[in-house]
């Protein structure tokens, strides 16, 4: 029973992965959420927003010190985000692997940043960086209510609709 429980909260593991202004703006949402279902995770939250300086000093404040610190709080605000949280076997470490290094330059082709962007001010797409943050960031950007537990179709028979 033990086994199974284990089991289950792994592949219960949720990420938040965050569409940037400029991936808005270059009509990437679609192609983005599109990597994310196809490898197989499962959508659980999603939302588009203005974000507010005040939520993005929480959400980077270990930058703050950064020299790009103010200059990434001017592109993060400077249109709507499309915020998702995303849940699935692995899907923390398997979400930045696929949105690949944060400088483009070194992220390769077939990463989100590798193949949609060429300077690392303007990356499109934000994942969290582990476990602990991504707990951290999903309860920065969302409230429980508002990520949805669901079931497969393909797990229950029509009769039971
Ligand atoms: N960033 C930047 N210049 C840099 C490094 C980072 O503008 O030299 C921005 C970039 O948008 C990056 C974000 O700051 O995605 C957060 O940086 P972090 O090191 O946490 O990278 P990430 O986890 O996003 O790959």
């Amino acid at each position: 029973k033990k086994k199974k429980l284990a089991a289950l909260k792994d592949f219960r593991e949720r990420t938040l992965v965050a569409v940037k202004p400029d991936g808005v703006q270059r009509r990437l949402v679609g192609q983005i959420i599109q990597r994310f279902e196809q490898r197989g995770f499962k959508l659980v939250g999603l939302k588009m927003l203005e974000a507010s300086e005040e939520l993005l000093s929480e959400h980077y404040c270990e930058l703050r010190m950064k020299p790009f610190y103010h200059g990434l709080l001017r592109y993060m605000t400077s249109g709507p985000v499309v915020v998702m949280v995303w849940e699935g076997h692995n899907v923390v470490q398997t979400s930045r692997t696929m949105v690949g290094h944060t400088n483009p330059a070194e992220a390769p082709a077939g990463t989100v940043r590798g193949d949609f962007s060429i300077h690392v001010s303007r990356n499109v797409v934000h994942a969290s960086d582990s476990v602990e943050g991504a707990q951290r960031e999903i309860q920065l950007w969302f409230q429980e209510k508002d990520i949805l537990n669901w079931d497969c179709c393909d797990q229950t028979s029509t009769g039971d609709v």
